[in-house]
């Protein structure tokens, strides 16, 4: 039986194409707070994140640090409780790149 990976922490660090928002440390002025951390319901609350109505962006780049394709499988079963038509890369089963909504992991 294959192991089912949780995640238990995931952290972001966001930019936008301010200059200004890409000084480590500094908030941004569009985007507000550039760091956050969720580890109570980690893949539910980033993809709610994610989500999160922003009037300047009209689509959302996420790349993963150490990822591990097999991370995003975790993304992929949030994606379709919630009835979302991910499309997927895949490198055998490993999960390369996605595309939900305005979303591409
Ligand atoms: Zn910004």
């Amino acid at each position: 039986m294959a192991k089912l990976h949780v995640p238990n922490l995931v952290c972001v660090q966001q930019v936008c194409s301010r200059y200004e928002c890409e000084e480590d440390g500094v908030d941004c002025v569009r985007c507000g707070t550039r760091k956050h951390s969720f580890g109570e319901n980690p893949v539910g609350d980033l993809l709610s994140y994610l989500t999160e109505p922003r009037p300047r962006a009209n689509k959302i780049v996420a790349t993963a640090h150490n990822v591990k394709a097999f991370d995003l499988h975790s993304i992929f079963n949030r994606a379709i409780v919630l009835k979302w038509k991910p499309e997927l890369i895949m490198n055998g089963l490993k999960i390369m790149c996605m595309k939900m909504e305005h979303l591409v992991i």
